[in-house]
Order: C-alpha cells, then structure tokens, then sequence
C-alpha cells in the first residue's frame, strides 16, 4: 500500500513511547494524516527525555514531570491513541497485525517501529550481583538515586558521556568516584585526544579517579552485592556500587523475527523505510542512509536524529517532502561544562583550538581536506549556532583565521560563503 492510498480508515501504528515514537504521532496528525494513530510503548509512562536521567534528575535538581517530553493533551489533541506499559510481541507482516503481551492483535496498514535501545550489559564473571547498575530509564535512576550517598564508592565502568556525566554528579555529592575505561582515552570513539585531555583533568581536578586503559574482567561480591571490581591486568576497585555504562544495544529484536533487514541497527532507506514498503523505524534502533550531511549509512542515538527521523517518518507517510538530513549534533553537561559537539570527527587530519582551553571556553574545529567537519563547543553556546553553520556547509577556512578570536565566527563564515 503506498501513501497515497491511506485514508480515515488507515491505522498507523507506532511501537516504542520514547522521544521518537511521541514525536512522530503528533507529527503525523499535524501533517493532516486523518486515520488512526496508536503508539504502543512498553513503560507506563508518557514518552519522556533520557538526556537529564544522568544529569539533572539524577542530580535531583529536577523531578519525575521535568523529563515528560509532551503532556498528556497533546497527544489527546492530535488523537493518539497511548497503549502504555503494553508491549509488542510480534510483527506478523503477512495479516499486517501486531501481536501484543496479553495476546491481544490488531491490525495496521502503516506501522513505525520506534524501540530504541537498552545499556550494552557487560558479560563477565559476577555482573549478576547486586548494586551493579545501568541507566537508560527512570526505574534504573530510582534505583541509582538511593545509593548516592555521601562516602560511599561507586565505581564507573566506561568513560563515555554517561559514565562521566554520572561521575560528575556523583563526586559533586561526596562519593569517592572512579572511573575505568578500556580506551587509552576517556571519550575516545567522540572526540580528540586534546578533548579527551580536557575532561580527564577537569574531572581529576574534582577528584574522580580516572584510570584508563583498564579493562574489567570480573566482580567479586559479598552477601550478593559487588564488592570489588577486578581488571585484566590485576587491579582491583573497591566498591559499594557499580554503574556500568559501555553503550546501548539496539532494540532490534522484532524486526528481525519479521525478517526485516537488520545490521547492527534495522537497515533503512531515507525515507525511513525498511525492507518491508510498509514498514518504518527511526530512532536509535535504526541503521540510516544518511542522505543529506554524512551520506553514508549510520545509527546515531541522539535526541537531536530521533526527532529528525521522526519528521523525516511522519512526512514520507503522509506523502510530503522529505527534509535532508542535517549534520548530527550532540551535548553532554558535566560540572559547569556545556560540551555541545555536530558532526562526526572520525577522519579529521587537523584541529583547530579557537578560545581558551584552560579557561574553559573554546571550540574545537576538525579539518579534513581544509574543510571544517565537525566541532566540539564547551561553554560557547553562542558560537555553536554559527559553528552549526560552518560544518552543515563544510567551509573552507584558513586554520590561523579560525582559531582568530578577534574576527567573529559570523563574518568568517560571510566571507567564506562570498
Ligand atoms: P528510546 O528513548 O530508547 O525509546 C524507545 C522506547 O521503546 C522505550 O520506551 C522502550 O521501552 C520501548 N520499546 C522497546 N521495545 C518495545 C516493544 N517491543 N513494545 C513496546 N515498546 C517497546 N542524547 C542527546 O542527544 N543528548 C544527551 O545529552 C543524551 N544523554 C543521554 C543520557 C542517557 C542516560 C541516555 C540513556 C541517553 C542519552 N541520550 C542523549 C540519548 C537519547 O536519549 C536517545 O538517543 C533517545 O532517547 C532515542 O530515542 P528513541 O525514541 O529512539 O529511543
């Protein structure tokens, strides 16, 4: 069935409430789509922001309503049926039905998977024992949350933005924090070395430990709860408590078992669509051509794509222009550090330092072929909009005139687009 045949009569389904899912059901109405709409979503609770679970509602600065991504009467407005806390158990694309946890079916003529991803667990000796933690959803932070004493050890396994984003907030509350990374480098798949330098001496300075190069191959525990962790090289961590945050697993499952093309991700065109015509997903479970700044094929887990794919879902089902897709763009907070990152560095052969590092204001441009292709602003909320610009249009600008603070990033960027 092509879009153009769906009508008042139509169902377009959506599985997965979280920031995809919510979105693309609105946008769907918005975009005059006049059938029914039903989102299933296996938390109870109204699709919600994951970003502050490691920042400020881990923090307590902000509570439970904070994260809700849309109140409840947006969705009633553009009338959206919510099945929460109902979980899809399988894709029959023969009968076009959805088989759910209680066994009930019902049918769809579109159906947009939207399931995310879960926390990478880390397969070693003793990971089954008490207090050792992931976080992806509220119920991991209420469980976290309790345990954020003053005094207490807790030991972080991977130094990527969740890991140090818990690290800051949990050393700012009195634990005795570390932190241990396979990597040479913490942040090393996302950034360069000098990047990665920053934020192991910021954090240091704040007294984590920051132990790279460490690899974790076991736990050891004591009445059912970790008690130390041990690495391959002999070391051992004392802890009350273990996060371990070594990255997301996508949610890939149903999409396999309905035969769906899946590679690290389900595989879609860029118009969202999977190997079935009928079918979409988005979001971080997604393997996307990437057809407007990267062009080539990529799963980003970022609210920033999530909500890109869900425009780019809702206009390829109602028949509409597909927007391109922009450069990815990411942030992660830590202390007082607004780290805001677009594009994707991998391959830069220069970087320029625009700013102060050791005051901590800069941007860091990546250069490839004299070419600016990502850059990672800390505490520059202002130049990154202009930074924005300059990697979605790949400028070409002299590394001396960028890392030039008394010309501004606006008349740089005018005279390189004269
Ligand atoms: P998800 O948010 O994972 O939602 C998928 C939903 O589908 C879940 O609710 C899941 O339960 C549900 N589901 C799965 N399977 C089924 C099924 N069979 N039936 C029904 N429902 C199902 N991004 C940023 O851009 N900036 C940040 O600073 C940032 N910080 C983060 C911090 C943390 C701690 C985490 C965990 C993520 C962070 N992210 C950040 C990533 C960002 O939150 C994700 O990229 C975004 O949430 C992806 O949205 P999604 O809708 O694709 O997937």
């Amino acid at each position: 069935m092509d879009s153009a045949q769906l009508d008042a009569t139509s169902t377009v389904a959506i599985i997965g409430g979280g920031q995809a899912g919510g979105e693309a059901a609105t946008l769907l109405r918005q975009n005059r789509f006049e059938g029914r709409i039903v989102l299933i979503g296996e938390e109870a609770c109204l699709p919600y922001m994951r970003p502050p679970l490691s920042k400020a509602f881990l923090a307590r600065e902000i509570g439970r309503d904070a994260l809700i991504y849309k109140d409840a009467i947006a969705y009633e407005k553009a009338q959206v049926e919510m099945r929460l806390g109902e979980r899809v158990e399988e894709i029959d694309r023969q009968a076009k039905r959805l088989v759910l946890n209680d066994g009930a079916t019902f049918g769809y003529d579109k159906l947009v998977i939207a399931t995310g991803g879960r926390a990478r667990p880390l397969p070693v000796p003793g990971a089954e024992s008490g207090n050792i933690l992931y976080l992806r959803t509220i119920a991991d932070v209420e469980v976290l949350q309790p345990l954020m004493e003053s005094g207490r050890r807790l030991v972080i396994v991977g130094g990527g933005y969740v890991g140090l984003e818990v690290a800051a907030v949990a050393v700012k509350r009195g634990l005795a924090v570390t932190v241990l990374e396979a990597a040479p480098r913490v942040l090393a798949r996302v950034t360069a070395p000098a990047l990665s330098d920053f934020y192991e001496r910021v954090h240091r300075e704040a007294g984590v430990e920051i132990r790279t190069g460490e690899m974790v191959s076991g736990f050891t525990a004591k009445d059912g709860r970790v008690a130390s962790v041990h690495c391959a090289n002999g070391e051992s961590f004392p802890a009350d408590f273990v996060l371990i945050g070594i990255g997301l697993v996508p949610n890939t499952e149903l999409a396999e078992g309905a035969g769906l093309n899946v590679d690290d991700g389900i595989v879609v065109d860029e118009a969202s669509r999977t190997s079935d015509p009928d079918i979409y997903a988005i979001g971080d479970c997604v393997m996307h051509a990437h057809h407007g700044f990267l062009r080539r094929k990529i799963r980003l887990e970022s609210v920033p794509n999530a909500l890109e794919q869900a425009r780019a879902v809702a206009a390829s089902i109602t028949g509409r222009p597909i927007p391109a897709a922009t450069a990815p763009w990411f942030w992660s907070d830590q202390y007082d550090l607004k780290l805001q990152m677009v594009g994707l560095s991998d391959g830069y052969e220069e970087l320029v330092i625009r700013g102060d590092m050791a005051a901590s204001s800069f941007i860091a441009f990546y250069l490839k072929d004299g070419r600016i292709i990502a850059a990672d602003s800390v505490n520059r909320l202002g130049d990154f909009m202009a930074a924005k610009r300059l990697v979605g249009d790949r400028m070409e600008i002299a590394p001396a005139r960028l890392a030039d603070e008394s010309v501004p990033l606006k008349l740089l960027m005018r005279a390189a687009a004269a």
